[in-house]
């Protein structure tokens, strides 16, 4: 906080916005009455992100366009209730019970935006189309999951829920923002980090920093991988070029993973192009050759406007996941949840005049 106040004044704002969601200086009666006048009077403003647009899917997902404070430009964060098994195999963070509160779902899962569009030009991506257009906020990344968690009338601590930064950008192409928010979402809003994983796509100097995070708030690591080797992904992932596969799986090793934790590898199947038997037993060999525990999500790529390539026949992604599963690998197939509102995995691209919803 900066109106001319201590800095446990801002920690009051904090705890108020993030703990009890208030969203009007008003009503933050932490603070003395005259203080509350003349933030008012000054034009302060508290509170959060705002859900626009809702998009409906036939299986339960929602796909929201937030609107940011900042300048009004819009993201999109997806709440998936029962997830989509992205989280399966995890036994770090994984809740024995849970009984949700009597509603449609007893778990969900926040799929959370970190920039406005993305750099990061990955070819069989939605939101790569958009370039980026600005970083968000620490307050925009948090913000985005305190509305949905109003939304959906969660109850931290008492019901599961995963959150994934896995929705449009980089995460760590942002990272200073993109770690305050996560700060702010185990400390302030009382989500753990063991139920966080933010997702990379190989950006090896941010994965360094991540490395020494401290483990009460670190989430946990998915590393976008997509290609079973450096000439393909090179192909897919531009970025590849810049970090091939040994120096981010070397940066990775950094990390120092909690008990039983293990990296996430994630692999977009795109028919025809990575979902040969050839490419499972090449990424089975990687993976072991990383020496990490690990397990690989499988997502069966969704498919979006004017990009080129096809999703994968069911046969060939079952073939693709036994593959690897006999090579001793342990393997995840990602449910795709909202293709029909262009809210799987790579569709988010606000998406307005596009949805079916
Ligand atoms: S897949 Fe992720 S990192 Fe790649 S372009 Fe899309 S949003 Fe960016």
């Amino acid at each position: 906080m900066s109106a001319g106040e201590p800095k446990w004044r801002g920690r009051q704002v904090s705890e108020a916005v993030y703990r009890q969601r208030i969203v009007d200086v008003e009503a933050i009666t932490t603070l003395p009455k005259a203080l509350r006048e003349r933030l008012i009077a000054e034009g302060w403003r508290v509170g959060r992100p705002t859900i626009g647009q809702v998009f409906t899917s036939r299986d339960g997902t929602e796909r929201y366009l937030v609107q940011g404070q900042v300048d009004g430009l819009t993201v999109e964060t997806v709440w998936m209730p029962e997830g989509d098994e992205g989280e399966a195999g995890d036994t770090v963070g994984a809740d024995p019970g849970g009984e949700g509160a009597g509603r449609s779902w007893d778990r969900g899962t926040i799929c959370v935006s970190s920039q406005v569009g993305c750099a990061v030009n990955c070819q069989f991506c939605l939101t790569a189309k958009l370039g980026l257009q600005r970083n968000l906020t620490a307050g925009e990344i948090a913000g985005q999951v305190v509305a949905v968690l109003d939304r959906q009338g969660v109850e931290v601590g008492k019901d599961r829920v995963n959150l994934v930064f896995m929705g449009m950008g980089e995460p760590f192409l942002n990272y200073d923002n993109f770690m305050l928010a996560v700060r702010l979402l185990v400390e302030e809003v009382g989500l753990s980090p063991q139920r966080m994983t933010v997702s990379t796509s190989g950006i090896v100097p941010g994965i360094e920093r991540f490395a020494k995070e401290p483990a009460e708030i670190r989430p946990k690591l998915a590393i976008s991988l997509n290609a079973p080797n450096d000439e393909v992904r090179s192909e897919l992932m531009p970025i590849n070029r810049k970090w091939p596969i040994e120096a981010v799986v070397d940066a990775v090793r950094r990390v120092r993973l909690r008990a039983k934790e293990r990296i996430t590898f994630e692999y977009v199947l795109l028919g025809g192009v990575t979902d040969q038997p050839k490419h499972a037993a090449e990424v089975a060999r990687l993976v072991r050759r990383t020496g990490l525990p690990a397990k690989v999500n499988l997502i069966a790529w969704n498919p979006g406007p004017e990009i080129p390539y096809a999703t994968p026949s069911a046969d060939a992604v079952e073939t693709f996941r036994r593959a690897l599963g006999a090579e001793g690998v342990p393997v995840y197939l990602r449910r795709p949840r909202g293709r029909d509102i262009y809210a799987a995995c790579g569709q988010l691209k606000r998406t307005v005049e596009d949805s079916t919803g």
